[in-house]
């Protein structure tokens, strides 16, 4: 059977064969409760701090600052619910931008039923926020900003660096979903004035279910999960050891070969974009086309849905999602993509291709004979560009 080609890689990236090897040796070989006190207990912490230290020097973070979460979401989710817990005596209000993941919006939304206001700053066409809006947004009573650093439908990179220095200097927390830029564009929480930084393993390489939140010394928080003493108190059970060293085998692997790997990237995805643009009429880049992360490409095209587009893909064997995060049953339109002034019909009409380490010249060259004869036909039978070709003939 032909392999299929991947080009879905901010929904989840294939693990990498070393990470797996590093994963099944302990998994085979080393069962030890790191809470107790015996030499094989003794030796499974050791290995959670050595892993937990990589996964700090990757964002130059100290290694008491690194805590192993079950992943993305859950990183998000303690971010903002602890802070907004602990803090709430300083005040209840919470900036964040109208572009984020679900698991910053929701969490979000669900803070405003409990009694905490948030300001959701909207976003110009190529989904940047405005520093002067964030300024004007600061009230007496801010506790945190939470912006991401990537974003996971458009690929827009924040000015992160910039928002860290407005929240500094306001004496107010900045927390980043950071799990599209960890292992894939180059972070120092401490130049950038970060507080708080969500990963996922399972975006660069790793294994799915783990991830961590950085929080800076010094902060306060309220745990999102109680019960033992593990991760310093400040989330309990026991840790996922396996998965542990898979994020820091993975995480160190990413790190080491970023400079050549978002290189390599940028001309893959830029020849994309441009034979995309080129080949298929009435199409348009959505996202920015500098300050974009190196694997993201996400087009819109005029009068057929993206949903189809990702049918007949598939029956060529290409691996791709549409602009939006599909919850299955819903085929509510990305929320992004109306945020950058999208109307519903084109954020319908939407493809994402994510370019990652396993994807090859071949594969772009491959998407780009395939694509365009697949949106000729989905055209050729939509009543809307049917009746553009009338009125413009
Ligand atoms: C994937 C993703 C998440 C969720 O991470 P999980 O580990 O899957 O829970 C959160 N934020 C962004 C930006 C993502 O891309």
């Amino acid at each position: 059977m032909k392999k299929e080609i991947y080009l879905d890689n901010a929904a989840t990236t294939r693990i990498r064969p070393e990470v797996v090897k590093a994963m099944i040796d302990h998994l085979e070989q080393a069962y030890g409760n790191p809470s107790s006190i015996y030499k094989i207990a003794r030796e499974n912490k050791a290995l959670i701090e050595e892993n937990r230290e990589k996964v700090a020097k990757a964002i130059n973070s100290d290694k008491n600052e690194i805590y192993f979460t079950g992943g993305g979401s859950e990183s998000n989710n303690w971010a903002l619910k602890g802070i907004a817990q602990s803090y709430s005596n300083k005040g209840k209000h919470i900036i964040t931008t109208n572009i984020e993941h679900h698991a910053i919006l929701h969490v979000c939304q669900y803070l405003e039923t409990i009694g905490y206001e948030v300001t959701y700053l909207p976003v110009d066409e190529e989904g940047n926020i405005s520093l002067e809006d964030l300024k004007n947004a600061i009230r007496e009573d801010t506790i945190l900003i939470s912006v991401m650093f990537v974003n996971n439908e458009i690929g827009t990179i924040n000015p992160i660096k910039e928002i860290g220095k407005i929240a500094r200097e306001r004496g107010i927390l900045f927390h980043t979903d950071a799990v599209q830029a960890v292992g894939h564009i180059p972070i120092d929480v401490k130049d950038m004035n970060i507080d708080l930084l969500s990963m996922s393993a399972h975006k660069f390489y790793g294994p799915k279910g783990i991830g961590a939140l950085y929080i800076r010394k010094g902060i306060k928080i309220t745990p999102l999960i109680h019960g033992g003493a593990q991760e310093r108190n400040r989330r309990a059970g026991t840790e996922n050891i396996d998965s542990i060293i898979g994020m820091g085998t993975a995480i160190e692997l990413a790190t080491k070969e970023m400079p050549e790997e978002i290189e390599r990237l940028t001309k893959l995805r830029d020849k994309l974009i441009d034979g995309i643009l080129e080949k298929i009429p009435y199409s348009k880049l959505n996202g920015p086309r500098e300050n974009r992360a190196p694997g993201n490409c996400n087009i819109s095209f005029e009068f057929i849905e993206g949903e189809s587009v990702l049918l007949l893909l598939d029956m060529n064997d290409v691996c791709a999602s549409s602009g939006s995060a599909c919850t299955s049953g819903s085929l509510d339109p990305s929320h992004v993509l109306l945020a950058i002034g999208l109307p519903h019909e084109k954020a319908h009409g939407s493809l994402r291709l994510s370019l990652g380490l396993y994807n090859t010249e071949e594969d772009v060259d491959y998407l780009l004979e395939k694509l365009p004869p697949i949106v000729n036909r989905m055209r050729e039978i939509s009543p809307l560009y049917e009746e553009f070709i009338k009125n413009n003939n």
